[in-house]
């Protein structure tokens, strides 16, 4: 089990925070000890699923500066939902939006999974 650092319990007024927390609902994909994969409310492909520690960094230099290994299961996460969602043979996209000039949204740390089609270039205007 990964410890958590006092900055890492759950953040008031936070989002995902509630949905870690059953208080909002999610449509959850894959839930770990120290992680949970739950679908986009707004898909951006037609698989879009967006994988986040339990714990609340809000975004992915606060959880790798704090907790490495929590990032390493963040990241053998998004694999293995990835794989679960049948990407793996046809690849996939994961995007960890930070800060915003990204135009992060909900500043805890999440990896959006995108796939099951091809995606385009990736373009950024
Ligand atoms: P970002 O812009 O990287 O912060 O992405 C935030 C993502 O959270 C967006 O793709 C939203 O569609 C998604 N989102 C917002 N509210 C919810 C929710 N209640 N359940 C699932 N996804 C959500
Ligand atoms: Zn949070």
């Amino acid at each position: 089990m990964t410890e958590k650092s006092p900055a890492a319990s759950r953040s008031e007024g936070c989002l995902f925070c509630g949905i870690v927390a059953g208080d909002i609902p999610a449509t959850v994909v894959r839930e770990s000890e120290s992680t949970l994969a739950f679908r986009d409310i707004n898909p951006k492909a037609p698989q879009h699923i967006l994988v986040i520690p339990k714990a609340h960094y809000a975004d992915v230099a606060a959880l790798a500066g704090t907790d490495p290994v929590l990032a390493g299961e963040l990241l053998a996460a998004v694999a293995e939902v990835a794989a679960g969602a049948g990407l793996a043979d046809g690849g996939y996209r994961v995007i960890f939006n930070t800060g915003p000039n990204a135009g992060q949204e909900v500043a805890h740390v999440h990896a959006h999974v995108l796939g099951g089609a091809p995606l385009g270039p990736m373009v950024c205007r």
